[in-house]
């Protein structure tokens, strides 16, 4: 079976729940005990899930107002983990803080916080009741012929567009080397990344592990799983 890192945050339940309903095995990080080595050599992927703000330093700017930190060690942690994987072509799947997380290691940089540095944007912090975190929020536009197209085939019936939840203050600014664009809101605020070139390397502005019960996007879990076996 795929096993599958997470490193530890808030929100962990429904990530483990959507990699075991798409038939992976999900293992929890600890940062004192695995090395980010260890770690890439021991599992089938890599997944990136949802938290606090990427350190702006890290990217080369000072903090905004709004700026709220991770969970102490997280950001140097997760960023040598990609590092590693990028190494090992390993399985990435990158959701909320993790795209963002994914665009640094590239070498990209972020929009710190939308409200008040873009102009014009939607709103991409729905306030929902915690028991309702899959309340679709706004579209997303999706590029033809990118994976994301590919793996979400069935959903969008022959569209190029869907309904997605959103839960995010920040988004990606300009792009890190050897990503791509492969979904984005009608405001353009960038959705999905990918790097065509590798295994499976996508990530997601939305958060589709909050869908584990109705399943509308079991088939990105079952994607990361599949090539995370390999
Ligand atoms: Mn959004």
């Amino acid at each position: 079976m795929a096993v599958i890192a997470i490193a530890p945050c808030s929100k962990l339940p429904d990530y483990e729940e959507s990699v075991r309903r798409a038939g992976g095995a999900p293992r929890v990080l600890h940062y004192a005990t695995d090395s980010p080595a260890d770690v890439v050599r021991g599992v089938g992927g890599l997944l990136l899930a949802g938290g606090n703000d990427v350190l702006p330093s890290i990217y080369g700017e000072a903090a905004h107002q709004t700026f709220e930190a991770a969970e102490a060690g997280r950001d140097e942690y997760e960023l040598e983990l990609v590092r590693r994987a990028r190494d090992a072509d390993l399985p990435v799947f990158a959701i909320c803080r993790g795209i963002q997380l994914l665009n640094v290691a590239h070498g990209g940089t972020l929009i710190q916080d939308i409200p008040s540095q873009l102009t014009g944007a939607l709103e991409h912090r729905l306030a929902v009741p915690p028991h309702q975190p899959f309340d679709l929020a706004h579209e997303i536009w999706i590029e033809k012929d990118s994976r994301l197209a590919k793996v979400l085939g069935e959903r969008l019936e022959g569209s190029d567009s869907c309904e997605v939840n959103s839960r995010h203050h920040q988004a990606l600014k300009t792009l890190g080397e050897g990503l791509v664009t492969t979904a984005t809101a009608p405001d353009g605020v960038i959705e999905a990344v990918e790097d065509p070139t590798r295994r499976f390397w996508l990530g997601v502005q939305w958060h589709p592990e909050n869908f584990w019960r109705t399943g509308e996007f079991r088939s990105l879990f079952e994607a990361f799983i599949t090539a995370a076996r390999r």
